[in-house]
């Protein structure tokens, strides 16, 4: 076979002596929610199918339990059940016989969150609220028996192979940490022991399917954990595992009750492929790593370094089914990249809703929205560029209608191109630079640097006229409001006005903690740089303490500042962030010394600072900057002009509504908009 020319490792197979992978790309696994719901098995079987048709070598399913006492989802243990599955594996295969599927057996152990959850003892995890049930020895052999039957039943079902997950926090790792396993029988104590039950899983496992089934083995190659598991450890459970029948290491970075991010979109691309490679060197069978690979360039790069043998892209499957086939087409530049928000996948899987993905609404909802070619070809004018207009003006003209796309800024992007500029989450050019390339590819007539007015709109003849005109910052009503030390966060951001040394953060909703990370960042972006990363959340990379991290002291560097991060509310700060990463986020400013204030009343602004009180004792924050994030209103006034004249109009994102807004509501609605005009 040909060699690539620009990707040649990861268009290489991989040979598995009884089979091959036909390329080095893996879609990892992702609960989707689709698992669990009523028509969920013929929505997967058209999810996984139109990955396979992107191209991808290899794909792992979402969790599924081996018994009742493992699950917080589906559960696969009998003939009838493995039927379902079928309809995944039949549709996979259909596309390409060739492309494997596996499915991951997930056993939550004491985060299943359910009172016959199980563990080797009974120490419930940080994040759970169940204390486990320990098991007796009878307790434990029915859990590897359940896990023997899973597998089974997966080979049954028509998948290559089963991924066992030995990492996260879930029932495997917590017999291999002394934290979570106090045993003192055959299955505690001594490592040798702890290692005993994934390993007679393993063995077991292998003994049932024989040598030509997938058996892949999720390992925690860095826990992230205090006292979590020593280098050695991981080492000897690898290559344990590669005696006991496993045929690939797949490398997990962490556990759920860790304090480090590790997928977030702080951190660098490919942060922890090296962590694979080490271990890569000790073990014969095939490593795959993972963590924030969301190009083809990088997993080149990872496999060209010699870290893995396969790369996981979960995530970055759902922002682009297509991904593999248009690195291989030399279309990177339409890659619709994931930029590791976790808002509409994993803050929806920890939120019990069904996944999909901000950037993508049609992931895990291919069979509901779908962009048909239209029938009735519209002249449509879409009034702002950015995400909610650049959505609509995409999938409409993708469709065959005529659209022209306004905005009055000199980019499009509308605030993507805030978003894009705070330390953390530069991803965001990459949603731009995908979102101007869609425009050319289909053909929108974008126009920059112009308003038009409804009469002008009138006066070209549009059939339809779509307000995506965003929203005004709200101006609280505070005495003093119009004090020159009062700046609004989009002036901050810009950089055109200064910032003193002494600041309050006025709103402390997603923007009120961007524009504080802003004013408190000094040096590169640790989202740029792993070195800086790994300072900031104290991981060391190169002595591989326990964990990763245990003894390891943060060390930030941070602007020379004082700064207030306030709200109204009396709730804890930050606790309407994201589920998954509002916690990296409340980290990082405690780290950088942001005081945040709750349960506050502001009173006036004047030349001593804020006034403020807080249970009625009142105080003056004396600073020389007040930063107005205090939510948005929508800006829509277009609308009733050119619906007042009679045309047919929508408005969309945020001038349609402010407070509920975010990218992944103005996408998803732009989307859903243009797929039904
Ligand atoms: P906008 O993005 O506001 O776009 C409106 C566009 O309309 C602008 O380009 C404007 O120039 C144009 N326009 C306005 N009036 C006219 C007119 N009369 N004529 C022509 N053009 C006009 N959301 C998330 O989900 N996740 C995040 O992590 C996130 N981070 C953010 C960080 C920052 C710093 C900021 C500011 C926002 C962030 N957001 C985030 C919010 C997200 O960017 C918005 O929800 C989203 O941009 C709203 O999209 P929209 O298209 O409705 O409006
Ligand atoms: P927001 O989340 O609605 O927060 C606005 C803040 O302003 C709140 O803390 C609110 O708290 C305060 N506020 C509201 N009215 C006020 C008033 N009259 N006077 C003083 N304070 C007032 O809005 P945002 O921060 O502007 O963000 C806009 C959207 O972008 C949000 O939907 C957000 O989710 C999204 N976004 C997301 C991220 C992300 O990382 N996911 C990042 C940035 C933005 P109190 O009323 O309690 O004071
Ligand atoms: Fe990536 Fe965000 Fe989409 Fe999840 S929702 S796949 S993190 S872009």
């Amino acid at each position: 076979m040909k060699q690539h020319a620009v990707y040649p490792n990861l268009f290489s197979p991989l040979d598995l002596g009884f089979t091959s992978i036909k390329n080095r790309v893996l879609m990892g696994s992702m609960h989707t929610g689709l698992e669990e719901a009523d028509d969920g098995f013929p929505r997967l079987a058209e999810y996984f199918a139109e990955r396979a048709r992107g191209g991808v070598g290899m794909m792992i399913t979402g969790g599924i339990s081996p018994n009742m006492e493992g699950g917080f989802g589906a559960k696969l243990s009998t003939p009838e059940e493995a039927k379902d599955h079928r309809l995944v594996t039949s549709a996979v295969h259909a596309v390409d016989p060739d492309i494997k599927i596996c499915m991951q057996i997930l056993h939550a152990g004491p985060l299943a969150g359910t009172s016959s959850c199980v563990a080797p003892s009974a120490i419930p995890s940080r994040i759970a609220r169940m204390v486990p049930n320990e098991l007796d020895e009878t307790g434990v052999q029915k859990q590897i028996d359940d896990h023997v039957q899973c597998t089974k039943m997966a080979q049954l079902a028509g998948y290559d192979g089963v991924e066992i997950i030995g990492s996260a926090g879930y029932l495997l790792s917590t017999f291999l940490v002394e934290k979570t396993n106090q045993r003192d029988d055959q299955w505690g104590g001594s490592y040798e022991n702890r290692m005993r039950f994934p390993l007679e899983i393993m063995r077991r496992c292998r003994a049932e399917v024989g040598e030509n089934f997938i058996l892949i083995f999720r390992i925690a190659a860095m826990d992230m954990l205090q006292g979590g598991m020593s280098w050695d450890e991981v080492v000897l459970l690898a290559k344990e595992m590669e005696k006991a029948g496993a045929t690939i290491i797949s490398t997990h970075f962490t556990w759920h009750e860790s304090t480090v991010p590790t997928i977030a979109t702080m951190v660098p691309r490919a942060a922890f492929a090296g962590v694979t490679g080490r271990l890569r060197k000790e073990i014969k069978i095939p490593t795959i790593t993972s963590n924030r690979i969301n190009m083809p360039d990088v997993a080149e790069q990872v496999l060209v370094d010699g870290h893995a043998d396969i790369v996981s892209m979960a995530r970055p499957m759902l922002a682009d089914a297509e991904l593999v086939n248009k690195a291989f087409e030399g279309r990177e530049d339409e890659i619709n990249t994931c930029i590791a928000c976790n808002q509409a996948c994993l803050d929806h899987t920890f939120g019990g809703k069904s996944v999909s993905c901000l950037v993508n609404p049609r992931a895990a909802h291919e069979t509901l929205l779908n962009y048909r070619i239209t029938a009735s070809p519209k002249k449509i004018a879409v009034i702002g560029a950015g995400p909610a207009g650049m959505s609509y003006a995409t999938v409409a003209a993708q469709r065959g209608h005529h659209v022209s796309l306004f905005d009055a800024a000199t980019e499009i992007g509308g605030q993507f191109n805030l978003a894009k500029q705070i330390p953390g989450k530069e991803e965001f050019y990459e949603t731009l630079r995908y979102y101007k390339r869609m425009l050319e590819i289909h053909k929108v007539d974008v126009r920059l640097n112009t308003t038009v007015s409804a009469e002008q709109l009138k006066q070209d003849d549009f059939d339809h006229v779509v307000v995506a005109t965003g929203i005004t910052p709200r101006t609280p009503e505070i005495e003093g409001i119009d004090h020159p030390s009062v700046v609004s966060y989009i002036d901050v951001i810009r950089g055109n006005c200064e910032v003193g040394q002494r600041v309050a953060v006025m709103g402390a909703g997603g923007i009120g903690f961007d524009v504080s990370e802003l004013i408190m960042h000094s040096g590169v972006s640790g989202a740029l740089d792993r070195d800086v990363f790994a300072k900031e959340w104290g991981i060391d990379f190169e002595n591989h303490p326990r964990g990763g991290v245990t003894g390891v002291k943060p060390e930030i560097a941070k602007a020379d500042r004082e700064v207030y991060l306030l709200q109204r509310k009396s709730s804890p700060v930050g606790r309407g962030l994201g589920k998954t990463t509002g916690w990296t986020h409340r980290i990082s400013l405690a780290q950088r010394g942001v005081k945040m204030l709750n349960g506050l009343e502001y009173h006036k602004i004047d030349d001593q600072g804020l006034h403020i009180s807080t249970d009625g004792m009142p105080e003056i924050l004396e600073v020389d900057t007040v930063i107005i994030c205090a939510g948005q209103l929508p800006k829509r006034s277009l609308f009733d002009e050119v619906t007042t004249m009679g045309m047919s109009a929508t408005l969309v994102g945020g001038a349609f509504e402010a407070s509920e807004l975010d990218a992944k509501a103005a996408i998803s609605q732009a989307s859903y908009l243009a797929a039904d005009i």
